[in-house]
């Protein structure tokens, strides 16, 4: 474990019941820094005794869906509705929210590759690092809300790491199960080791993550799902005083990408026209869309086929498009039983 202590400052009061609204006085000093401190926005809100929550959004400053509920969640929420304590950040790689860009303009890095952190490292690693060492120290539960940004579309869903072992799994997957979403993803454990989900599973953190379309802007109904499995999740945890929701749960379906075979790549530069949108069922073999040449008007346009059949859980975003970027994604139901084999 990193022993080096952070340089972000913060008067916020971890033990004060309430609701404070401060922001972390993270330092950098560039050309438009020179003295500086960036910061970034931070909302604690506590009552009681329960468990205490980190609920995040802006990770990625493109995703835009969680920002909103958290935006919404800051503002409307009142200490007595809760047992416990929610860390709120809803820009939390503040500069790439500020630029709508998927990483920090500052240093170019992406926040969900930079655990654990390094507090004397760049912008990106210092905040990183903070969350790990002072935020996650404090937490019993994380909540991570994603989307596809500007670059994609997913298919609504809870996003689950499945490393943290089988008991933690098994956390994961009823959380999930109360937030409700028509489809759950579980990434391999081994995705990637340098995500705040994995961040989590080093400390035994139960992490609950969204994909929750994306595109680069929000929709109504989506904010409405999110908003729901939210509140849903919340009551799961403990965190909210009072009654559980009335609805029922949703029954969530497990999907899982299968490796290679479930991306379509783009294998030339030209324009992009899906034949399938998210959440549809293709087979092995159909054609996904096709890529045309933007000025050979002689050439035919090229046809790109499914390698695997299953449901389409991510499609691209911009239309054009270069060699080699992920067009679609295709993902397969499983069985919990499986997961733990
Ligand atoms: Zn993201």
């Amino acid at each position: 474990m990193d022993e080096r202590p952070t340089r972000i400052t913060c008067d916020i009061d971890f033990q004060k019941p309430g609701k404070q609204l401060s922001y972390l006085r993270l330092v950098h000093s560039d050309n438009r820094h020179a003295f500086g401190v960036v910061p970034v926005p931070i909302a604690v809100i506590a009552n009681g005794d329960g468990p205490t929550v980190f609920l995040a959004a802006g990770n990625h400053g493109d995703e835009y869906e969680g920002q909103v509920l958290l935006q919404g969640l800051v503002r409307s929420l009142q200490p007595a509705q809760l047992r416990g304590c929610l860390i709120i950040m809803p820009a939390l790689n503040y500069p790439a929210v500020l630029a709508g860009s998927r990483v920090s303009p500052l240093d170019h890095e992406n926040f969900n590759r930079a655990f654990p952190g390094d507090p004397d490292g760049s912008p990106t690693f210092a905040l990183s690092h903070f969350v790990e060492t002072v935020i996650l120290a404090k937490c019993s539960a994380a909540i991570d809300l994603h989307s596809g940004g500007r670059s994609a579309v997913y298919l609504p869903c809870v996003y689950l790491h499945g490393g943290g072992g089988k008991a933690l799994l098994q956390r994961k997957i009823a959380a999930a199960r109360a937030f409700g979403a028509p489809y759950t993803v579980v990434a391999r454990a081994t995705s990637d080791n340098r995500s705040l989900s994995a961040a989590c599973d080093r400390r035994g953190i139960l992490m609950v993550a969204t994909e929750l379309a994306g595109g680069g802007t929000v929709t109504p109904s989506v904010l409405q799902l999110g908003r729901t499995g939210l509140r849903r999740l919340l009551h799961h945890l403990g965190i909210f005083a009072g009654e559980g929701p009335r609805d029922d749960f949703a029954a969530t379906r497990l999907i899982a990408p299968l490796g290679a075979k479930s991306s379509v790549m783009a294998p030339t530069e030209g324009l992009f026209e899906p034949y399938h949108d998210v959440g549809e069922t293709v087979k092995e073999g159909d054609v996904a869309g096709v890529v045309h040449p933007v000025a050979e008007l002689d050439r035919p346009s090229l046809e790109l086929h499914f390698a695997h059949g299953g449901i389409v859980s991510v499609r691209r975003a911009p239309t054009l498009v270069a060699r080699g970027d992920y067009l679609m994604q295709v993902a397969v139901e499983i069985d919990e039983a499986t997961l733990y084999a």
